[in-house]
């Protein structure tokens, strides 16, 4: 693999502005741009957020995303490109993400910022807040998101417990089932939080059974992907008060249509597809996006090659 010329496509401008990113790494031996979709094929690689079918002329694509979902792999391979993507940089952003839910969950700050918009003085039931230690938060899916999670929720006093396919220990959490145990390591929790990535296995892994089988005064948390839920049994759940409430990230239409009832839930959290979202993100996939740049001409094999 050649590289002479390295494109920065113009739909990474949705996470940060593509020209901070060709700053960032201009003093590469290759030839740096930022590129629409008419200047792909002349470019050896793509450094990109959207798929799209030209880069299957290029030879390498790096996604800006951990999640990759939207590339065609067996396409991808039949043109010999190699894709990479950007997991392993978004623990910390996710994490306090998350923790930012948790905390308005427990201390009500998504009430006072709707009485806010109403200039309206009420305060929470009594019994309305509480605080997090000695709760526990069931984690699926422990990679990058899921450690980050568990790292800033264990700096709260939350108690961790990880799903993930082998079972294996992972650091951070007391307890780790293999994903045939998932109903059971749902069950008791006050929190079940979503970081695995979309597939074939995990496509609809929340359903009916898995909102019934919660706890109903537990929060539902999903930053993996929209169809990791199915959302209209979500929906039925939160709309039977068979769960106390959801932060959602990452819908099955984004963005989330605007007739949704999830829009005027109160104890329902919309954030935009941006849990990951920090000044700093193009530094973070620079710097994979570097490393890998690097390894080309050392003739190393690349890092979080996933095609
Ligand atoms: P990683 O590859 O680091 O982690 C994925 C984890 O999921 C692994 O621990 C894996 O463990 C587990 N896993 C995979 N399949 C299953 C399964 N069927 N059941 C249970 N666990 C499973 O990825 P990241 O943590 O970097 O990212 C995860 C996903 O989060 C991305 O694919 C993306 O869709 C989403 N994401 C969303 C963001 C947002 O802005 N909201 C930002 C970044 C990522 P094991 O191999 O042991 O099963």
């Amino acid at each position: 693999l050649e590289l002479e010329r390295l494109g920065i496509h113009e739909s990474v401008a949705q996470v940060f502005p593509p020209a901070e990113l060709a700053d960032y790494l201009a003093d590469l031996p290759v030839a740096v741009s930022v590129i629409g979709d008419d200047g792909i094929t002349a470019c050896d690689a793509v450094v990109t957020l959207e798929y799209r079918e030209a880069v299957l002329e290029v030879d390498w694509v790096h996604s800006i995303q951990a999640g990759v979902d939207r590339f065609p792999f067996d396409a991808l391979e039949d043109a010999g490109v190699v894709l990479t993507n950007s997991t392993g940089i978004h623990d910390r952003t996710v994490g306090e993400t998350v923790a930012g839910y948790l905390l308005s969950f427990s201390r009500r700050l998504h009430d006072h910022v709707a009485n806010q918009q109403e200039r309206r003085w009420e305060r929470p039931e009594w019994d309305a807040a509480f605080t997090l230690p000695g709760s526990t938060a069931c984690v699926v899916g422990t990679g990058t998101l899921g450690t980050g999670v568990a790292e800033t929720l264990g700096g709260l006093g939350v108690d961790l417990r990880g799903v993930r396919r082998s079972g294996d220990p992972v650091p951070g959490f007391g307890e780790v089932y293999a994903n045939d145990r998932l109903l059971e390591a749902i069950a008791d929790v006050e929190f079940v939080i979503v970081t695995v990535p979309l597939t074939d296995e995990t496509h609809h892994l929340f359903d009916a059974a898995a909102f019934e089988a919660m706890r109903d005064d537990a929060y539902f948390v999903n930053v993996a992907r929209g169809s990791v839920v199915d959302e209209p049994a979500l929906i039925d759940a939160l709309e039977a008060d068979a769960l106390a409430g959801a932060a959602l990230d990452v819908f099955e239409e984004e963005p989330l249509p605007e007739d949704s009832p999830l829009w005027g839930m109160d104890e329902v959290i919309v954030s935009p597809h941006c849990a990951a979202y920090t000044r700093d993100y193009f530094r973070d996939t620079g710097d994979i996006v570097r490393e890998n740049v690097d390894r080309l001409e050392t003739g190393e094999e690349f890092h979080n090659r996933v095609v």
